[in-house]
């Protein structure tokens, strides 16, 4: 821009600079004498005129608190909104502005008061407190001039530094600091999606609350560094001490975890700039706070999905350090017995770190319902809601909640009026789940006489216990993906033959169908280097990687025959896009079967090899395919994005195309005919089982055997028991003729006039 000019002024080192503002906070002057103060410092190393501090106030209102250049009286007078003017914007987006020419922003706002018309550069930063806005720092000149990277960098320093000042309680009034603005003392009651049922009743734990940094600002960087050494130290012991003492029992899986995350917090490169940082005049919880948010700010701008992923990890041993720190040590140190989770993202590993006995819920600002944290959570029998916005600010820790999976309900700090009226539903939720219990061991049968096969969702962390139901078929679907998603490495091919051999254990002699590794996608393996693609869903996943690289498969495979000696042996192989494929992925599991026969190893009494319907293009091959498969299964989740060219991932089309819809439910019946004619077994293991209405629609047309996550059990069950199947099946007939985008409503008519427990 014309008569911009590049900054790089600032008077002392930036150690000197953060020892100056030490000095000041460290007076013992009222507090906003101190900021008088600070507010001058600033803006002399900047050599600029103004610098002016904004403090977030009840209501979402950024009030200015000192100024230096800006006129007096404005001072505790002008007041912003968040997002209203430059300094709203900051608070809003939490993202610095840097602006030679202040008036030409759109969302500059002139405040007569303040006198600023006079300054034409501008550069403000998020006063950021436990990863809540609270305040703007902005420092403004009469030139225009943009300010170097450097500077905002040092800027958000002192930012920081700032933040004690106002969380100390002496600025403003402390229970105004902790709730971040009148929200927080409200109670509130939010609608989001519904992602699984359920109804919880718990205090609330933010996932990942940041540690409170009591001090910012060292006396001495020696003494700092020591107190990091200490840290390090004993955040390494805890490490060891969760491998050595093998916590998580569920698989040898989360032990690599461990390993990997050790690897990681000895990186030197990390620790280096932490100890940089210190020299800057930071106290150790400073300098952490300080490299991980740079850290933040480079990786969100890679695409690089494992790049991504590494920095999610670098955040959670960043916390784990700050703990050790603030001296908390583990992260369960003060959660309550049982707690609902509320999260802006959260991986199935760190939710299970929590435990599962513990978790009782969850509320997540994101969430899509055939993502694969939502399947595990509702293995886990746990209700979810999701797209709640902003749930991380407006939650505070130990805050009491209600989550209402039922009805995507989520009510923070909930009325006593409420609260009774939720009990009323918990209490009729209990009579509900008394009433699905008696069904464990009554057969799943239609009122006329029609068996239909109900048969489990699961992977690694899933209870496969309930398998041993009576009238359960079996484990219809095992994502085998999962164990390897948890590996720091490709599992080796004895750890995966444990594992295959504990779940056949565990099943007691039912059927599980185990089906081959699907990373890729949506399944990234952190190892496992997938070139970077613009459609992973459509990419290089699943099956396509095995027949690429035949030795994962194969390796998948031994591991698999090794697993099952003398017993039956299901195999499926996913995302098959024509026969050729399924020809091709047979002949390497027979590869090794001929493998271990030379080898004189005990072999499975019985193979049966399947393949998953989910891709559209093998609905023209049904028939070809099921001469060859022993059996099919119909992956509606992938199939479903595919068949409406509708990300399974994306929140904005979660509700967009149903099941319930001719186009789909025609697809279905196509698929159940063309397998009753060649007589082949054919099962639907897509989500959309678990509800009963989804379900039955399914059996109306056609199909026998669905594989749904636990939870769905009981629901499902019900709704067979109360089915007369003659009479769906020609009401589906007609279903299916109908031009409409969605049948929901007229089944559920159906369903209610017909006594069906839908
Ligand atoms: C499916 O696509 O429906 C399926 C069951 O597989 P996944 O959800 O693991 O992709
Ligand atoms: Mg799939």
């Amino acid at each position: 821009m014309a008569g911009t000019k590049h900054s790089s002024k600032v008077v002392s080192s930036p150690l000197l600079f953060l020892r100056k503002i030490r000095d000041v906070m460290s007076r013992p002057d009222s507090a906003q004498e101190r900021m008088d103060e600070l507010v001058k410092v600033i803006a002399s190393e900047f050599l600029s005129e103004v610098c002016s501090m904004y403090v977030l106030r009840a209501g979402e209102v950024l009030e200015l608190f000192a100024s230096e250049g800006l006129n007096a009286e404005s001072v505790h007078t002008t007041r912003l909104q968040v997002g209203e003017g430059l300094v709203g914007e900051i608070a809003l987006t939490r993202e610095p502005l840097n602006l030679s020419h202040a008036d030409q922003h759109p969302k500059f706002v002139y405040r007569p008061e303040t006198g600023e018309e006079k300054f034409q550069s501008f550069v403000g930063v998020p006063i950021l407190r436990a990863e809540q806005v609270a305040g703007v720092l902005v420092v403004q000149s009469h030139e225009a001039q943009s300010y170097t990277s450097e500077q905002i960098e040092l800027l958000q320093t002192v930012a920081m530094v700032l933040a004690e000042l106002i969380g100390s309680g002496e600025v403003i009034d402390p229970a105004e600091v902790k709730r971040g603005g009148s929200k927080g003392l409200l109670s509130l009651h939010l609608t989001g999606s519904r992602l699984a049922p359920g109804l919880a009743q718990m205090p609330a734990v933010l996932h990942r609350p940041r540690v409170d940094i009591a001090s910012y600002v060292a006396e001495s960087p020696t003494s700092e560094k020591t107190r990091l050494q200490t840290a390090f130290t004993a955040l390494q012991a805890q490490i060891d001490d969760v491998i050595r003492k093998a916590q998580f029992k569920e698989g040898e899986a989360q032990r690599e975890i461990f390993e990997a995350y050790r690897l990681f917090a000895q990186d030197k490169g990390w620790v280096q700039r932490i100890v940089q940082a210190i020299d800057l005049g930071l106290t150790a919880e400073a300098a952490v706070q300080r490299v991980q948010e740079q850290l933040q700010a480079r990786m969100s701008q890679l695409s690089s999905e494992y790049l991504r992923e590494r920095a999610k990890d670098m955040e959670e041993i960043s916390n784990r350090l700050l703990q050790h720190l603030a001296g908390k040590g583990g992260k369960a140190a003060n959660l309550p017995e049982e707690f609902i989770v509320v999260a802006h993202d959260i991986g199935p590993v760190e939710l299970l770190e929590y435990g599962r006995k513990h978790v009782k819920g969850l509320v997540l600002e994101e969430g899509s319902p055939t993502s694969h944290i939502i399947i595990i959570a509702r293995a886990m029998e746990i209700p979810v809601v999701g797209k709640i916005r902003n749930a991380m600010s407006m939650v505070q820790e130990g805050d009491p909640l209600i989550v209402d999976g039922d009805h995507g309900e989520v009510y923070i700090r909930p009325t006593y009026d409420v609260e009774q009226a939720i009990a009323e539903h918990v209490a009729q939720y209990r009579e509900k789940a008394a009433y699905y219990e008696t069904l464990r061991d009554e057969p799943s049968v239609t009122r006329d006489g029609v068996r239909i096969g109900l048969n489990i969702n699961a992977g690694l962390f899933v209870d496969v216990k309930r398998v041993q139901e009576r009238d359960i078929d079996g484990i219809g679907l095992y994502r085998t993906e999962l164990p390897y998603m948890l590996s720091a490495h490709f599992p080796d091919i004895e750890s995966q033959r444990k594992t295959y051999a504990k779940v056949i254990r565990q099943s007691g002699g039912k059927k599980v169908v185990f089906r081959t590794f699907d990373v890729g996608g949506d399944k990234p393996l952190p190892y496992f280097n997938i070139p970077q693609e613009e459609n992973p869903a459509m990419g290089w996943r699943a099956t396509r990687i095995g027949l690429d690289r035949p030795a994962i498969l194969l390796r998948q495979c031994r591991a698999l025959i090794a697993a099952a000696p003398n017993k039956r042996l299901d195999v499926m192989f996913p995302f098959i896009a024509e026969v050729a494929e399924f020809d091709e992925a047979k002949a390497l599991f027979d590869r090794e079967m001929e493998h271990a026969r030379a080898n004189g190893q005990t072999l499975p009494k019985e193979v049966r090899i399947g393949a998953m319907v989910e891709v559209p293009s093998i609905l023209w091959q049904i028939p070809e395919l099921a001469k060859r498969a022993d059996f099919l299964s119909i992956g509606s989740n992938d199939l479903m994005q595919f068949l409406f060219a509708s990300d399974r991932g994306n929140p904005n089309l979660a509700d967009r195309y149903d099941l319930l819809s001719p186009a789909a439910l025609r697809v279905f019946r196509q698929i159940a005919r063309d397998c009753a004619a060649e007589g082949v077994e054919v099962s639907f293991c897509g989500e959309l089982a678990r509800k009963p209405l989804e379900a039955m629609a399914l059996i109306g047309i056609g199909l026998r055997n669905l594989s749904l996550s636990a939870s769905g059990l009981g629901p499902v069950k019900a709704m067979v028991r109360s089915l007369d199947l003659a009479q769906l099946g020609e009401y589906m007939e007609y279903i299916c003729s109908l031009p409409d985008r969605n049948v929901r409503a007229r089944l559920t008519h159906y369903a209610r006039d017909h006594g069906i427990e839908v």
